[in-house]
């Protein structure tokens, strides 16, 4: 199998690319995101998990940062997950060494006062919900313009899926690429560079590039129920791609949510009920209210 661009050994079916071409279209589709976008200029937190996807667009955003005149800041949330957390921590560092930048490490306990595994009840929806916001908090009170999120392709088709199972219609406003931010709000924008690229580009990427990336789950990760589709998604890129491309235009039509946004009476930030659900949340953590798993 020969690339497409040159007499090269091919290393991906589909684009049909040898190592070099692929890494070329792998970068050139998140410089065409960040000019679609107009992202050039921006002032970017980004996001390390650990996970492939994070490590890879932080990769790939400080390649591109001076071509763009990008303004970027890397920030890990230490959750307080054992082992799991440390190990995350371990590869965000490294890559941010490898790319030369600092780490700004956010410690959920030293900050709020508690840690992920307080909570017994469904973690991941309150894990979820908690990085959120504390991303949020932060990218508004420093200004940032955008967060960065490591959204591939392949998490795009799942959520787009899974809400039309579940017949979840408003949800699918949410899908796509970009988030605005809306200041007057406290409401920082979302950007996915990584929005048309699949899982399997990624992990080529990362390979190719030697990045480290977590190699072991989260002990929580089998709530989960995103793995066990994925494995079982047989579309290729091009159905895939056609898939969010179709639902962006479908979206056009769908009504706008109409959520009444109000100021959460403790810590300031929007909501849509008095309190919010980080500021309740670590009202019952500090309790000890979520300690016991609810009875079914
Ligand atoms: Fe958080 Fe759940 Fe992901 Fe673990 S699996 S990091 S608890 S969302
Ligand atoms: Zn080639
Ligand atoms: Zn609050």
């Amino acid at each position: 199998m020969k690339c497409q661009l040159c007499k090269s050994e091919a290393i991906l079916r589909s684009p049909r690319l040898c190592e070099t071409h692929f890494i070329e279209y792998f970068e050139r589709k998140i410089g065409k995101f960040i000019d679609k976008y107009r992202l050039k200029n921006k002032k970017l937190l980004v996001t390390i998990s650990g996970g492939k996807d994070s490590v890879v667009i932080s990769y790939v955003l400080s390649k591109l940062k001076e071509k763009y005149n990008l303004s970027l800041e890397y920030f890990f949330i230490r959750l307080g997950i054992p082992y799991f957390t440390e190990k995350s921590e371990e590869i965000a560092k490294n890559v941010t060494d490898k790319i030369g930048y600092p780490l700004t490490i956010y410690d959920l306990k030293e900050k709020e006062g508690f840690v992920i595994p307080d909570i017994k009840y469904k973690p991941c929806s309150y894990c979820g919900m908690i990085r959120r916001y504390i991303l949020n908090r932060y990218a508004y009170e420093n200004e940032f313009d955008y967060i960065v999120m490591g959204h591939n392709l392949d998490d795009e088709v799942f959520f787009i899926f899974n809400n039309l199972f579940g017949k979840n219609i408003p949800q699918i406003q949410r899908t796509g690429p970009l988030t605005e931010t809306i200041k007057e709000k406290k409401l920082i924008g979302r950007i996915k560079p990584l929005y048309y690229l699949t899982e399997e580009e990624i992990l080529l990427y990362a390979k190719l590039n030697n990045l480290p990336y977590i190699g072991c789950a989260c002990p929580n990760s089998i709530e989960s129920t995103q793995k066990k589709f994925k494995s079982n998604t047989v579309f290729t890129r091009e159905q895939k791609l056609n898939l969010v491309y179709s639902i962006l235009e479908i979206k056009k039509y769908l009504p706008e949510e109409e959520i009444e946004i109000k100021f959460c009476e403790k810590c300031g930030y929007p909501t849509t009920s008095n309190v919010c659900k980080f500021c309740r949340t670590k009202e019952k953590t500090q309790k000890g209210e979520l300690k016991q798993k609810r009875k079914r």
